[in-house]
């Protein structure tokens, strides 16, 4: 490894479609306050949900980081959210996910938050892997992934994929269904909503930058800001124990939308297996990491597989106090 190259090129391609994105959306915000049905906006949002969804529920919090078991048809669901984000397939978005955690805050990470928010949100995406995150790339372990076949399917199948749901069947409904102009539909539908998506799904690997406090900050931090942003750690516990299914990719813990969804499913039996761990456990966690000489993250999964998280809480989020 320390005989690769760790220099990362530019992707043109990459940069053009994130200027013809930007242009795009700016052009969009015509349509939607002047020209488009408050029925397209309304489905464009709902659309924006969904595939949010399938990033964070699926491709994050159920295959990147297993921390919960899903059946066939809430897989299926899921996967058919993540395609409607546009975001990439499932396989590729995990793998350069696991990369990120792998080497999180360090050169070989993609998204680098050490570089600052502009890099992990928006450069890092513009650039081309370096030889030695190539080679960390290949090492990353997907075998859990590579044996399940709804990811599997959706890989092989993409590129159609990705025309006929992402594009061709959401831009169609607006103008099919109550007769929105196809300009309209193609801006409001099309890039609005892709723009407010790939944003929102970017922002998994450089919230850390936003809502992430730094070691000595405190909360609440002394700025305005607070009102519209309320940091806290929760961001670095997700890169301690990731397999805890409650953390929120938008900096809460047990009361985001999604860890209620994925509650809800569990009481429904489509959602097994929830992985989480409570105050007390992470206590002794840390204290046995501190005596054993182990890393956190180790003493954390540790804790994880031993304690006893009553099944009541998948209806309430489980006391983290
Ligand atoms: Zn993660």
């Amino acid at each position: 490894m320390e005989n690769l190259s760790t220099k990362r090129e530019m992707d043109w391609l990459k940069v053009l479609f994130h200027l013809q994105l930007f242009i795009s959306f700016l052009c969009s915000l015509h349509y939607l306050i002047n020209e488009a049905y408050w029925t397209t906006t309304i489905y464009s949002i709902f659309i924006i949900l969904l595939s949010v969804l399938g990033v964070t529920a699926g491709a994050h919090r159920l295959w990147a980081h297993k921390s919960y078991t899903a059946n066939t048809k809430l897989k299926f669901f899921l996967a058919l959210c993540q395609t409607l984000s546009g975001s990439g397939s499932i396989y590729d978005w995990v793998r350069w996910h696991r990369l990120h955690h792998k080497h999180f805050n360090t050169i070989l990470d993609p998204y680098n938050p050490s570089k600052g928010f502009f890099f992990s949100h928006i450069k890092g995406n513009t650039l081309s892997l370096s030889p030695a995150q190539e080679k960390s790339l290949d090492e990353i372990d997907m075998s859990d992934v590579e044996e399940d076949k709804i990811v599997m399917f959706q890989k092989k199948y993409y590129i159609p994929l990705y025309f006929i749901v992402t594009l061709l069947l959401t831009l169609n409904a607006p103008a099919e269904y109550w007769s929105e102009n196809i300009v309209s539909s193609i801006f409001v539908a099309g890039w609005f909503r892709y723009f407010v998506t790939l944003h929102l799904v970017w922002l998994i690997n450089s919230a850390t930058k936003i809502w992430g406090l730094l070691p000595g900050e405190k909360y609440p931090c002394d700025t305005n800001l607070v009102f519209i942003l309320s940091k806290n750690y929760w961001l670095s516990y997700h890169y301690l124990a990731p397999w805890d299914y409650q953390t929120s990719e938008y900096s809460k813990y047990g009361t985001d939308c999604v860890s209620k969804f994925i509650r809800v499913c569990a009481a429904l039996e489509y959602a097994t297996d929830l992985k989480t761990v409570d105050c007390k456990t992470v206590q002794k966690a840390l204290i046995h990491s501190l005596h054993e000489n182990k890393s956190i993250n180790e003493a954390l999964l540790e804790s994880e597989a031993n304690s006893k998280i009553p099944v009541e809480h998948y209806l309430t989020p489980f006391k983290y106090q």
